[in-house]
């Protein structure tokens, strides 16, 4: 670990040990990134072609999994599935050096200028809360495992002289049988990701508050057949005016909550209302509006900043209020959340993190680290 040249700290095993009561040695990198998407693996390949000893950990639990395609990202003409930006980052990163172990952050401490961070294996994928991502989860596993990937059995822990948190977000889909593989195939969050899909389709949006009726009008955009379902009994929450904003463009606008998603093989087919007549609309796209939850655990735990919402807070070049910790991606507060922001991010979070790995004599006299 020095500030010109690469040790990748690989002395030292995350596997189990011969005796698995003994503690796991230490391992110490330049640089752990928390967060194996596109903002954790853009700062990934950034650092290890600075020749940085770079640590990604990943528990295989975010955004970038799910079944959808991005067709806004340059460069993919007929778009690329989230889950192969994941791969094909995965294996640019390893090329430069960069090692990965599987499992989850759980804990984070200071220790001294460094940091030292607890991992503990990951949990699971189950099931039918994972349906639609199974196929994404075996596949990152599996060229994991090509790419010497660790996995963290009982205590692992590693000292990190950077830290950057790339952890992303949990999104608040609907609960119902079949809903995990309707999600980025006819169950969406993003107009700038997915409207342009919409086009001249039967759209509904879910939502009863400001940001859901705005939703709707904005899709009017790609198509006309557009309804808004407050989507919870209590009706919707916002004046009159607004509904009857919806009502004088043409988006029919209904107060009940969704008693089913009708679905097939990650269609949703039609919603029917939590009404005495289950009153049945044929739909063919469904964006929900719920805000996400940001995964800031660790950030929390680090004493780092954040937002109203729970992003963390982070200025352009993606420092955090704490020396020697920055965030990249969905985590963060300044940018929409969209592949290429994570990418920027991570882009910027990496130099501003090997800006700080350098020797004093690599810094010009008085300049400051941001
Ligand atoms: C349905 C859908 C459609 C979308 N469509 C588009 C689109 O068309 N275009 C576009 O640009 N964007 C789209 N997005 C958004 C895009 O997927 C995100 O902006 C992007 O994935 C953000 O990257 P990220 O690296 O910040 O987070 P993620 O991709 O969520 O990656 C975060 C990673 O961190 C890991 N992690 C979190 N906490 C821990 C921890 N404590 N320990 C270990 N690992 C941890 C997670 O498991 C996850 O792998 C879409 C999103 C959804 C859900």
């Amino acid at each position: 670990m020095s500030g010109s040249s690469q040790s990748d700290g690989s002395s030292v095993s995350a596997h189990p040990a011969a005796h698995p009561a003994a503690p796991e040695p230490v391992r110490e990198v330049d640089c752990a990134i928390v967060g194996g998407g596109p903002g954790g693996l853009s700062a990934a390949v950034c650092l290890a072609r600075m020749r940085r000893s770079v640590l990604v950990i990943d528990d295989r639990d975010g955004r970038s999994l799910w079944g959808q395609t991005n067709r806004n990202y340059l460069g993919f003409p007929d778009g690329i599935p989230a889950a192969e930006i994941r791969l094909a980052g995965r294996r640019q990163a390893a090329g430069y050096g960069t090692k990965f172990l599987s499992g989850r952050v759980a804990a984070a401490a200071r220790d001294g200028e460094a940091f030292r961070l607890r991992v503990e294996p990951r949990v699971a994928v189950s099931g039918s809360e994972t349906a639609g991502r199974s196929v994404n989860v075996i596949r990152d596993e599996d060229l994991g495992r090509s790419l010497g990937e660790e996995t963290a059995v009982g205590r692992t822990e590693i000292v990190a002289r950077t830290v950057i948190l790339a952890t992303g977000v949990r999104d608040d889909f609907p609960k119902f049988p079949g809903w995990a593989e309707c999600v980025g195939r006819s169950l969406f969050w993003c107009i700038a990701c997915d409207g342009y899909e919409a086009i001249d389709c039967v759209a509904a949006v879910i939502g009863h508050d400001e940001e859901a009726v705005e939703t709707a009008l904005d899709l009017l955009d790609f198509t006309a057949e557009v309804s808004i379902v407050a989507g919870r009994p209590e009706g919707f929450d916002v004046p009159d005016s607004r509904l009857a904003d919806l009502a004088n463009n043409g988006i029919r606008a209904y107060p009940q909550a969704v008693a089913e998603y009708a679905n097939v093989n990650g269609q949703i087919e039609a919603l029917a209302l939590d009404d005495p007549a289950r009153t049945r609309l044929p739909v063919q796209k469904v964006f929900v509006y719920r805000r996400p939850t940001p995964r800031n655990e660790i950030a929390l735990e680090l004493g780092v900043a954040l937002n109203e919402f729970g992003h963390i807070v982070v200025d352009s070049g993606q420092h955090t209020n704490v020396q020697g910790l920055y965030a990249a991606g969905d985590v963060t507060s300044p940018h929409d959340h969209q592949v290429s922001a994570a990418v920027h991010e991570g882009n910027q979070a990496a130099a501003a993190a090997n800006y700080h790995l350098y020797r004093p004599v690599q810094r010009a006299p008085g300049k400051e680290e941001r």
